[in-house]
């Protein structure tokens, strides 16, 4: 076998990443399985990597000369990939996620990184105009017309260490708030990955409340979140101390050139049980002559993190936006429902999910070690397919 190879994939996931077990185990509710839940489970992980989203598309690559090549059992149809994800247990897979990035961290995935950072946001995918289901929420225009429905959910992902890793998934649907779901979601996520994995929050500025904060808090993490106008008197007193002052210090960021202002002892508001809140305004020039101006809050002390580290923090919040949703909708199919019922919906995102960590991982990892020059998720899933036998990737769109 030459080059990267889906078995040489899965044998790093399950070897590697220590997921042998969950494979085998994948948390199948079915009475009386007729197909293996570890042939459909591993079916829906290598389909998302092969960028095949569609249950209907899995069933013909099971069906095609390259099954065993796949690292299949044997052939199934889509009704298989349906019935199975309706009955499967979403714990086990967020468990297995917890369990490949601790096993990530311990073989030095994030070596080179002083902080480890957890991201969460919300989105919307996977719009229908097909009958409701639990998670459904009705797209209005400003006319109150409905046009079908969006499935939200809340992602974590791990940030700030040089590649982005998605943990955790929880869907909201109508009566249920992105900003609830995404307590839910940090101290599970919290929980599953334990105490020391991870050293901060990042969120935009609709987690800058108090309950959200408070959150962060019980669950030993320190926050850093945008501050936007929804926060008018920390606004008021930041503009106050900082408007018209020189920058505290200035930086080269890469090409940009970026000053801050940092100041720890501003007073929170009344229903945030902190005792001072501290506040990092930064102005990053970039290269063509445009300037990016933002404030972030953040319980950190000065002490522990200086400007340079908050400012590194703030940003990699943008890593679930474009490392978590741009890339899991554009290419890795999150954007599309494979079967529309609440629980396949959510077991195929964590299956997205867990197909990015073990894609990232081995690509930027794995391969990295050796002379190969794959870098890029293009470079590999074109090898992917070459090394499948077939003469060139599918039409995936
Ligand atoms: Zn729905």
């Amino acid at each position: 076998m030459k080059g990267p190879h889906v078995r040489q994939i899965q044998n790093y996931a399950c070897h590697c990443l220590g997921l042998k077990s969950y494979f085998q185990r994948p948390g199948d509710g079915r009475l009386h399985p007729q197909i293996p839940a570890r042939d459909l489970v591993w079916a829906v992980v290598i389909g998302h990597i092969l960028r095949v989203a569609s249950f209907l598309r899995l069933e013909w690559l099971a069906h095609s000369p390259v099954c065993a090549e796949l690292g299949l059992k044997g052939p199934f149809g889509d009704d298989a990939l349906a019935y199975c994800t309706e009955r499967l247990d979403p714990e086990t897979t967020r468990l297995a996620l917890a369990a490949a990035l601790h096993q990530a961290k311990r073989n030095k995935a994030f070596e080179n990184s002083r902080f480890i950072g957890l991201a969460v946001d919300g989105t919307g995918a996977g719009h229908t105009h097909k009958e409701p289901c639990p998670l459904c929420d009705p797209v209005k225009d400003p006319q109150g017309q409905i046009h079908g429905s969006l499935h939200h959910f809340v992602l974590i992902s791990v940030v700030g260490v040089g590649l982005t890793l998605p943990v955790d998934v929880e869907p909201y649907g109508p009566g249920d708030s992105e900003y609830a779901a995404a307590q839910r979601l940090l101290r599970r996520a919290a929980g599953h990955l334990g105490k020391r994995f991870a050293d901060y929050v990042v969120g935009d500025g609709e987690y800058a409340t108090a309950p959200f904060l408070h959150t962060s808090g019980e669950v030993g993490l320190p926050i850093v979140a945008r501050l936007k106008e929804n926060l008018p008197l920390l606004s008021a007193a930041v503009r106050a101390r900082f408007d018209g002052q020189p920058p505290h210090a200035v930086f080269q960021e890469g090409d940009d050139r970026v000053e801050v202002w940092d100041y720890d002892h501003f007073d929170a508001w009344e229903t945030l049980d902190w005792p001072e809140v501290r506040v990092l305004r930064y102005h990053q020039h970039k290269r063509d002559g445009t300037v990016v101006q933002a404030e972030w809050l953040t319980d950190f002390p000065i002490a522990r993190l200086g400007s340079l580290s908050f400012y590194r923090m703030a940003k990699s919040r943008w890593e679930i936006e474009n490392q978590g949703f741009n890339d899991g909708k554009n290419r890795y199919g999150m954007e599309h429902i494979c079967h529309h019922h609440a629980n396949s919906i959510l077991i195929v995102w964590l299956l997205i999910a867990l197909a990015l960590v073990i894609e990232r991982l081995y690509r930027l990892r794995y391969l990295h070690r050796g002379d190969h020059e794959i870098r890029s998720a293009m470079d590999l899933f074109t090898y992917l397919w070459l090394n499948l036998g077939s003469r060139s990737p599918p039409d995936t769109g």
